[in-house]
């Protein structure tokens, strides 16, 4: 059996959905004084959570969304993250499989810098921000991956991808000082450091390409449905957008703009 065959896939997705819900506990308890520990309850009527509604994912399913005990709902931000979680470290085994010592440091680096970006992104679209302890985490995991790990398909791990960092992240930090943190946070520039040195320069800057249009366009359809209902301010987190393009490209290999192709076209 190969290391990517559907049945280490499936119990990779089922790995996945179990981290998935130890990150939800993650989100949650960031920066609320409680430790990591202790039992899950229904938030509800606290009733303590028995090994069966503990399952990722499928307890949520077979309990239709609600606390068995009282009734009430349980949010679909649980078993969504689950779920993703499953879905990306399948994808991140698949893409890097363990195949030696050093590809099992890239699978492991990939996983483990996949799980910060989505609790990243789950807690940027709840809060608005993005804590340092997350993005400086990240930021170095992806520093690592420079010089570590096998060859991916954007790159080998090369000293001159360490430029692509704070190449990528400068625009970032830009707009964040021109506009006084109005149109982007620092937390988005922290971030594309760590997306540009685990992606390198051309994979990078298609990533964030993507993002800009995946905001336009989540931005647009918002003022278009809520046009005329509300006057508030539109507050849309950009660090979604960049996680979702982020693995949208390294998943699907597709380069929008090609940077060595646009340097032949001009004979550069
Ligand atoms: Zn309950």
């Amino acid at each position: 059996m190969s290391l990517i065959d559907l049945p280490v896939l499936l119990a990779v997705f089922v790995l996945g959905t179990i981290i998935g819900s130890f990150l939800n506990v993650v989100i949650l308890r960031h920066n609320t004084g409680l430790g990591l520990g202790g039992r899950s309850h229904c938030f509800a009527c606290g009733h303590q959570l028995s090994a069966w509604e503990l399952i990722p994912f499928f307890s949520f399913v077979f309990q239709r969304g609600a606390c068995k005990h009282c009734r009430s709902r349980i949010s679909a931000q649980y078993p969504l993250v689950e779920l993703v979680s499953g879905i990306v470290f399948a994808l991140v085994w698949f893409e890097f499989p363990p195949t030696s010592p050093t590809h099992a440091v890239t699978t492991l680096i990939y996983l483990i810098a996949s799980s910060l970006l989505i609790v990243m992104a789950v807690y940027d679209t709840r809060q608005k921000i993005i804590p340092d302890s997350f993005v400086y985490s990240f930021d170095l995991l992806a520093l690592i991956s420079v010089f570590v790990g096998g060859a991916t398909w954007w790159h080998a791990p090369y000293y001159p991808t360490l430029l692509a960092g704070p190449v990528l992240a400068l625009p970032f930090a830009l707009l964040w000082l021109v506009s006084k943190g109005n149109w982007m946070g620092l937390g988005d520039a922290k971030l594309v450091l760590g997306l540009a040195w685990l992606l390198g320069m051309n994979a990078g800057l298609n990533a964030l390409i993507l993002a800009f249009w995946l905001g336009a366009i989540i931005g647009l359809a918002w003022m278009f449905m809520s046009f005329g209902r509300f006057k508030a301010r539109l507050e849309i987190p950009f660090g979604p957008f960049l996680i979702a393009t982020f693995f949208l490209v390294l998943f699907s290999h597709w380069l929008v703009f090609d940077i060595h192709t646009l340097l032949e076209l001009f004979r550069l």
